[in-house]
């Protein structure tokens, strides 16, 4: 007799490890299918080249959910997060900007830049957490359908309505500011110094096809302000161990609450009977059975490549269609046999500049241009660069006196005017480390070995479409009541008893767990067991 599931989820990303957590603490009988040899997805540690653990693509967090770290106790599982210690952002004059988690010394160094800038950062600090405490909200909220009259969703319209009263008004022109601006246009009515600007703009671009003028990123500024580590807003840190140490630390909680966890397992197809998911087929021809489907790839997999979109209603597969992905970042994973030494602030005996961010965003003019580059489908020459080395907060990730050095890069367009991804790759790569090396001369001369990824790796390795780091877009008319597409942002979908559960949900990417954790609640209510 077959083994029958009551639930199988497609995919073991931290959002499909999340959902099967929570199911199986239910009581169902859960199984994870994942494609490839370990866990993880987009949240993966491995050891590209001996001795050196590279967080692959995911390199630091801040939205990984509370309640989620509470309800299945991760740090029991092995979860440590270490915090990140600020931004470093050298500039081509040789000066720098370089903001601690230490509020006096930043004070001290935006004075050096502006002092009417010193005095607007802690406003503007002040104004981003009120925003936070009203958004923070939806974060752990199924969305309302605005077009339902569904008592509850109305509930819910309300509940926003009123927080929404509730703000004072200078609150309530920031929120709407916040989501029809650009990133730059945003930052231009509170700062001065052309730096300070283009490195705080830079959160407002990550996972876009966007620049820091384009409308619309002022929102995604915000979303990346929202994460918390013990409670502090605008924290970020390093998971020690690497990234996939938070997937491996919910997959613990996943198995000892039951769930049956499969690498090496790609699935082929969605199996439906009647207009019900039924399960699935793997690319090895296995048929496994269960009583609901869920999925944390994305809509284009989950759609048009794992069920015949003919037995989907006409207007659903149109949406599906037009949902925006277009990846746009890159990766270049560096194994160092030193440090980097930056010519505008020699270490001279210190590295505490070097165990936050460097952020090679110089100057608004920069930014834009290095999107002018991908606009017109060629990759920037100059790109935004947002580097970490995690060896220096947790040497467990690189051999004795040596470093893992992660380059999180934009921009790269999925398509490329000239040539192929595949040909370009090392280009690419070089274009990265040459433009590191203008701040850092020595790089070159330090590497052991890199790992280029372009989106079309991202896609090719990791599965997520066009290499969206976020499962697609994190734009305005893709996120709550409309992500993934409008009338099915509740995590059910047009086939009864498949769900989707991954990033293109709400509250959208970035290793957060709540579409996982949301959709598990949804699907239990279903289910009859909540
Ligand atoms: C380069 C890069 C940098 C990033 N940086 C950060 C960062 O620093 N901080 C942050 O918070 N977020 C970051 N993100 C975003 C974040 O990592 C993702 O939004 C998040 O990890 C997605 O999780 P998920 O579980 O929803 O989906 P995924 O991680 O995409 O998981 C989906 C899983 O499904 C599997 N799969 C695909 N096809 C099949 C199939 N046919 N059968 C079975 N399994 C299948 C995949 O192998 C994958 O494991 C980054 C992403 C990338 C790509």
């Amino acid at each position: 007799m077959p083994k029958r599931y009551d639930a199988i989820i497609i995919g073991g990303g931290h959002n499909g490890l999340v959902n099967a957590a929570y199911l199986a603490r239910a009581g169902k009988k859960v199984l994870v299918l994942e494609r490839r040899h370990v866990l993880g997805g987009a949240a993966v540690t491995e050891e590209i080249i001996p001795g050196f653990k590279f967080s692959v693509c995911s390199y630091v967090v801040s939205l990984l959910r509370p309640e989620i770290i509470r309800d299945l106790d991760l740090p029991r599982h092995g979860l440590e997060i270490l915090p990140l210690d600020g931004t470093f952002t050298p500039m081509p004059s040789g000066d720098y900007l370089w903001r601690v988690n230490d509020h006096a010394k930043t004070r001290r160094e935006l004075v050096r830049h502006s002092r009417r800038d010193a005095e607007a950062y802690d406003e503007f600090g002040k104004q981003m957490l009120q925003m936070c405490r009203f958004v923070k909200p939806l974060l752990g909220m199924v969305p309302p359908d605005p077009t339902s009259l569904h008592p509850a969703g109305l509930k819910k319209l309300m509940f926003l309505a009123k927080r929404f009263q509730a703000l004072a008004a200078e609150d309530k022109y920031n929120l709407v500011q916040l989501m029809t601006m650009s990133a730059a246009d945003f930052l231009d009515q509170w700062f001065e110094t052309d730096v300070l600007k283009a490195t705080m703009s830079a959160s407002g671009i990550i996972g876009t096809f966007l620049g820091v003028r384009s409308p619309g990123t002022a929102y995604v500024l915000l979303h990346h302000y929202m994460g918390e580590i013990d409670g502090a807003f605008r924290a970020w840190g390093f998971s020690r161990g690497g990234t996939g140490a938070i997937s491996n630390a919910i997959a613990d909680a996943a198995r000892e609450a039951g769930a049956e966890i499969r690498t090496e397992a790609p699935v082929a197809r969605i199996n439906t009977r009647a207009g019900r998911a039924t399960g699935v087929v793997l690319e090895s021809g296995e048929e496994i059975e269960a009583k609901i489907v869920s999925s944390s790839v994305d809509p284009n997999l989950t759609f048009l490549k794992m069920m015949d979109p003919r037995g989907l209603p006409d207007e659903f597969v149109e949406e599906v269609r037009r949902y925006k992905y277009r990846g746009s970042s890159g990766k270049v994973n560096l194994a160092l046999d030193a440090l980097p030494e930056f010519t505008c602030l020699p270490a001279n005996g210190s590295n505490r500049h070097l165990r936050g961010a460097i952020s090679i965003s110089p100057s608004v003019e920069y930014m834009e241009r290095a999107y002018d580059q991908a606009k017109y489908g060629e990759f920037s020459h100059h790109p935004y660069i947002d580097i970490v080395i995690p060896s220096l907060t947790d040497p467990s990730v690189a051999p004795p006196g040596k470093h893992v050095m992660s380059c999180f890069v934009q921009y790269a367009p999925y398509k490329l005017k000239n040539g192929n991804w595949p040909a370009r790759r090392e280009e690419f790569g070089d274009a990265v480390i040459n433009t590191i090396a203008e701040f850092a001369p020595n790089l070159k001369n330090i590497i052991i070995g890199r790992q280029v990824l372009t989106p079309f790796d991202i896609e090719e390795q990791i599965g997520l479409t066009e290499g969206n780091i976020f499962q697609g877009e994190l734009s305005l008319e893709q996120l709550f009541f409309l992500r993934p597409v409008a009338g099915w942002a509740r995590y059910r979908t047009p086939v009864e008893n498949l769900y989707m559960c991954g990033s293109a949900t709400h509250p959208g990417g970035g290793i957060m767990g709540a579409p996982g954790r949301l959709a598990a609640l949804e699907i239990l209510k279903d289910m009859g067991a909540n």
